[in-house]
């Protein structure tokens, strides 16, 4: 009698350990690799550095980065050697299947307000850099947002558009055919709209679980952004890409340094993720 509690203790205990919900989230959080990489691997492969705005213009809102603010930021890239890059050579790279300079970065910009047209689009120019933005295509000429003859003249000129979901609901918050509309939708509207594919999600308000990913990639996305602050690297998980914000702060310039670079060295010297 008291082995079969000893034997139930253990199988109960198992069921436990198995169905918890953050090792459940572990075990599969790398689930889009497929296989486990190696810790040197990692380290010795391309660190990309995607940053992460939203607006450009001269407000008070912490999502407004000022125009000589971001104007500085694009000119410490180019003078530092930055590459920017397009989501499609990101996942190439991380599959093996392109080789990167060696400080590739990747400009996104949120939501597709009208000053991303406005300000950030002459400033971009400016430098050559090439940028993604993640619209939203219910808002799509709605007031302060970006119209579709804006968006496409944007995408004549190295800016590429990807989505943002149709109406910026918060996923985790809908049911499961909810989700995928959100999904599905802006994907086919965008294609539509743009004449390419669009591979690309950010979850709106950046949240996320392994089920939307599942749901992201099952309507055909190949990769999906988080505002998981971080740099990607070949231990990111395709679903869940790190990006680094950069805010309207009260030391906006410092910060924005301090955020590519410290980051950077943290990564590099294995102190923080994974
Ligand atoms: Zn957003």
């Amino acid at each position: 009698m008291k082995k079969f509690f000893l034997v139930l203790t253990i199988i109960i205990g198992w069921i436990i350990f198995a169905f918890e919900p953050s090792h459940y989230a572990l075990r599969l959080t790398n689930y889009a690799l497929t296989e486990a990489q190696p810790i040197s691997e990692i380290a010795a492969g391309p660190k990309i550095l995607v940053l992460n705005y939203h607006q450009i213009k001269n407000g008070n809102s912490y999502l407004a980065v000022h125009l000589d603010d971001f104007d500085a930021q694009m000119n410490y890239l180019v003078e530092n050697g930055y590459v920017a890059i397009t989501p499609d050579a990101l996942l190439s790279a991380l599959e093996g299947e392109l080789e990167l300079p060696p400080k590739p970065v990747l400009i996104t910009f949120d939501d597709g307000y009208s000053d991303n047209y406005e300000n950030a689009f002459p400033i971009l120019q400016k430098y050559g850099l090439r940028a993604t933005i993640f619209i939203i295509p219910a808002l799509v000429g709605k007031e302060g947002y970006m119209t579709w003859d804006e968006l496409n003249e944007m995408e004549e000129n190295g800016i590429t558009m990807q989505s943002h979901t149709l109406n910026h609901i918060a996923l985790e918050e809908l049911p499961d055919d909810a989700m995928r509309t959100e999904l599905l939708k802006s994907k086919q509207i965008l294609e539509e709209k743009l004449g390419h594919a669009v591979d690309f999600v950010a979850y709106p308000t950046g949240t996320y679980n392994l089920h939307i990913a599942g749901i992201a990639r099952e309507v055909g996305y190949k990769g999906a952004f988080t505002i998981k602050y971080g740099n990607v690297d070949l231990g990111s998980n395709f679903f869940a890409l790190e990006r680094v914000p950069i805010f309207q702060t009260p030391t906006t310039m410092k910060d924005f340094y301090e955020r590519i670079n410290f980051r950077q060295s943290f990564e590099e010297f294995g102190w923080i993720k994974k």
